[in-house]
């Protein structure tokens, strides 16, 4: 008998598990994929190249917890993500900072001459709403069209007009020369990849793991207490309200006999091309090899979720999917897809840790007050 079943072995899933385990919860963990680690999932290639299936994964958190719980699994190799965008026929920083608008304008600004000349452009908006007004209230509509406009409808299939601020706002506008994509303060990636950090915190003699399997087929065969879900929501309630946009992707893996083929990780193509970005491996993994290993995405509507859509129609159905998940007690809903948050890794880390102090409060409190450990009963 297994106290947790754990549907999804990507962040959520595998944090969870870890944290049960630890306190000596038997727990179950499955995934339909044929791999642990979700959609971080890594692994080496034909020609032994470290490569992630599922597109490039950096990460970078603000929370000490979180870097200081996932240190216990993996080491880190120090890694700061820059990306360029291909524009007008050049290779410039984004985000857009000073050295873009001198590049791309052959202009020699100073950080307060730009700072002017984004005030000149922008066109300013008595509320943020959307993720056009994000972008064209800080740098106005021309660098908006070069930068946002064609990537946002290529990504998601719609115009940033009718997407939420907070989609354009992960991508900031600086006034200096930082070129970095991200400021957060703990970015590194884990030493040997994303699936060994995997392993090593599913290692516990407490969890099982079972892959190529869908959740559906076993619940009725495999007794368990209670369930933790991380797949997509509207799956789980058979798309009672109807379905949740998820927004998916096409992986093009492609290896070439070369040693490097960009001058970064990543290169945005806002207005050229199907694919939004390719990315070059060796830069996240700092691997040495005399070949190299690129990923091209292309956006699609169909195929695996990826990416919630974030807009206010999609917030409404899924209101009506959470209190259908908040009803539903022996079943706790987890990560990017159970929750319909567009979350990068360290957030999901993040709630994941919240639920798991929940859920052995709870288990605390039932111990005090009955004197024994809460009772789980098979479904
Ligand atoms: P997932 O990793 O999706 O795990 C859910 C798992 O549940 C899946 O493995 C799925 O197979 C399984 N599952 C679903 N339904 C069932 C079922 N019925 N039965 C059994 N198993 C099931 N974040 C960052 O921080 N930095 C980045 O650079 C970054 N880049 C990204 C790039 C791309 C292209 C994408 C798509 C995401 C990126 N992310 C990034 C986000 C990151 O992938 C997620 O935050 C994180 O992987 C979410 O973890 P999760 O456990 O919630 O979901
Ligand atoms: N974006 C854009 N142009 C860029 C980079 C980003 O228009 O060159 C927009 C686009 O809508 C994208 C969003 O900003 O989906 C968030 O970008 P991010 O790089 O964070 O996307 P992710 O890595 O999550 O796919």
């Amino acid at each position: 008998m297994f106290d947790y079943l754990i549907v999804g072995a990507g962040f959520a899933g595998s944090v969870l598990a870890e944290r049960l385990a630890s306190d000596g919860k038997k727990i179950l963990i499955i995934d339909t994929r044929s791999h642990i680690a979700g959609n971080a999932y890594d692994h080496y290639n034909e020609a032994g190249i470290l490569v992630h299936k599922y597109g490039p994964h950096i990460f970078h958190t603000n929370s000490r917890d979180v870097f200081e719980y996932l240190s216990n699994f993996t080491e880190w190799r120090s890694y700061e993500h820059r990306v360029l965008a291909s524009v007008d026929g050049q290779l410039v920083p984004i985000p857009i900072n000073l050295d873009t608008v001198n590049k791309l304008y052959g202009l020699k600004l100073t950080s307060f001459q730009v700072e002017e000349f984004f005030a000149s452009v922008a066109e300013p908006k008595d509320y943020i709403r959307t993720s056009e007004d994000v972008v064209v209230s800080k740098v106005g509509r021309e660098l908006y069209e070069k930068f946002f406009r064609n990537y946002t409808r290529k990504q998601w299939g719609i115009d940033p007009a009718e997407l939420d601020k907070s989609v354009t706002a992960r991508v900031p506008t600086r006034t200096n020369r930082d070129d970095r994509y991200f400021t957060d303060s703990y970015q590194a990636m884990p030493l040997h990849g994303y699936t060994r950090m995997f392993e090593s915190m599913l290692s516990h003699p407490n969890i099982k793991i079972m892959l190529n399997t869908d959740y559906r087929e076993i619940i009725n065969v495999i007794p368990y207490g209670e369930m933790i879900y991380t797949g997509p929501v509207d799956q789980f309630f058979d798309y009672r309200y109807g379905k949740l946009p998820y927004r998916s992707l096409e992986f093009k893996h492609e290896t070439i006999n070369t040693p490097l083929y960009q001058p970064v990780a990543v290169v945005n193509y806002p207005n050229d091309h199907l694919y939004t970005r390719v990315t070059e491996f060796k830069y996240l993994t700092g691997q040495e090899h005399n070949k190299t290993s690129i990923v091209y995405e292309y956006p699609r509507a169909e195929g695996d979720p990826y990416y919630p859509v974030p807009r206010p129609e999609n917030a409404e159905i899924y209101k009506q999917y959470k209190a259908l998940a908040d009803a539903t007690k022996d079943v706790h809903f987890v990560g990017r897809l159970a929750t319909y948050k567009y979350y990068n890794m360290d957030q999901v880390v993040a709630q994941a840790l919240t639920i798991y102090n929940k859920l052995a409060t709870r288990s605390k409190s039932n111990y005090e007050e009955n004197g024994h450990a809460l009772a789980v009963t098979a479904t």
